[in-house]
C-alpha cells in the first residue's frame, strides 16, 4: 500500500529524511495493544513515514524491543532514531547504552542517535562518544534533543560539535516559543528541527479553532495540527499513533497545505511569540 509521496528535507550531512516520521513513546506499555502498535508502525512504513523515533527511556527498553519487532525484515527501509539518557551520557555510558539499544532493536546500527536532553555530563564527553560510535559504524549520525539556542551555541564551541544533524524539540500550535529564536537560528545554520508531540499528545485535537479549520477543509484535527507544523521549512514531525486508521490520517497530512485564512484563524487562537521564552519540554 502506498500513500502520497512524502516531501523530504536534507540533513547537514546531505542525506534526506521524510518530513513525517513516527513516534513511539508509550508504545509497549500495554501488552494487549502490542500487536496493533506493531501493525500501525508497519503501515506507517508502507505509507512513507519511514523515520521511526524511539528511546532507551521508553517503557524501560520495552519500546525499543517492540520497534525491533516492527522493523524485522524491513531494516533497510527505516531511518531509525534512538536516544541516550543524560544519566548515561558519559563517554563509556553512551557506548554501553548504544550497545543495549542495538541489542533491543535487533539491528547493527542506528541512523541517528540523540542526546535526550542536556544533563550534568559535560557535552564534550557525549560528543566524544558519538564520534567513536560513528567510527565503529554503530551510529550513522548524531543529534540532540530539548536544546535551546544557548545550548546549541555551547555545542558549537566543541570540536566536532558542528557535526550535529538535528535538534528534536517540543513544537506545535500550543508551543510556539521556538519560532522566536530557535527555528530562525537553526534555519540559518541549515539544521533541521524535529517537532515532537506535534499534536500536544492529542490535547490540541479538541480545540475549537483546530476543529473549525478541520471541518471547513473536510480534514481531521490531527491533519490540521500536523500540516501546521510542516508549513515551516526544515521542520519535520514525528506523530505517534498505535492505531492503523490514525496512522493513515497522519500520513495524508503530508500532502495538506493550509490556506492563508486557516493560518490566520490558527494565529488568533494560538498567537505567535512576541518575546524570547525558554524552550518548553515535556
Ligand atoms: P503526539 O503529539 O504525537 O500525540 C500522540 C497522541 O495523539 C496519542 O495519544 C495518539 O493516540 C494520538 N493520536 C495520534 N494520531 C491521532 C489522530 N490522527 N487522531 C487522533 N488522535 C491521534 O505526542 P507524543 O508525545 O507521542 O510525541 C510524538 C513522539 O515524539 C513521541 O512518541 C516520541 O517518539 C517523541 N517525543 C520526544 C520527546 C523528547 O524529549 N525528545 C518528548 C516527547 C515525545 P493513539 O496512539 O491511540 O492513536
Amino acid at each position: 500500500m502506498y500513500g502520497p509521496v512524502i516531501r523530504r528535507i536534507a540533513l547537514p550531512a546531505g542525506e534526506t529524511i521524510p518530513v513525517l516520521g513516527q513516534g513511539t513513546w508509550h508504545m509497549a506499555e500495554i501488552p494487549e495493544r502490542r500487536k496493533a502498535e506493531i501493525g500501525a508502525l508497519r503501515l506507517g512504513l508502507d505509507l512513507g513515514m519511514t523515520l521511526i523515533d524511539t528511546a532507551e527511556m521508553y517503557a524501560e527498553g520495552e519500546t525499543e524491543r517492540l520497534v525491533g519487532d516492527a522493523i524485522a525484515g524491513r531494516r533497510d527501509e527505516v531511518f531509525l532514531i534512538s536516544k541516550v539518557l543524560p544519566s548515561h551520557a558519559t563517554r563509556r555510558g553512551t557506548t554501553d547504552a548504544c550497545a543495549a539499544s542495538l541489542r533491543r532493536l535487533r539491528t547493527d546500527r542506528l541512523d541517528m542517535y540523540l542526546l535526550h536532553w542536556r544533563g550534568s555530563t559535560p557535552l564534550w564527553q557525549t560528543i566524544d562518544a558519538f564520534v567513536e560510535l560513528k567510527e565503529r559504524g554503530w551510529i550513522r549520525h548524531w543529534g540532540v534533543s530539548n536544546f535551546d539556542v544557548m545550548d546549541l551555541i555551547d555545542l558549537w564551541q566543541i570540536p566536532r560539535g558542528l557535526d550535529v544533524q538535528t535538534d528534536q524539540v517540543l513544537y506545535n500550535l500550543a508551543r510556539r516559543s521556538p519560532e522566536y529564536n530557535l527555528l530562525p537560528w537553526c534555519r540559518e545554520q541549515n539544521l533541521p528541527v524535529m517537532s515532537y508531540s506535534p499534536m500536544e499528545q492529542g490535547d490540541l485535537l479538541s480545540h475549537p479553532a483546530v476543529r473549525g479549520v478541520a471541518e471547513r477543509n473536510d480534514i481531521t484535527p490531527a491533519q490540521v495540527a500536523l500540516a501546521w507544523v510542516l508549513r515551516q521549512p526544515l521542520v519535520c514531525a514525528i506523530p505517534k499513533s498505535g492505531s492503523a486508521a490514525r496512522v493513515q490520517q497522519n500520513a495524508a497530512a503530508a500532502a495538506i497545505r493550509l490556506s492563508p485564512q486557516d493560518l490566520t484563524e490558527l494565529d488568533l487562537a494560538f498567537p505567535s511569540p512576541i518575546e524570547a521564552r525558554p524552550l518548553e519540554t515535556l
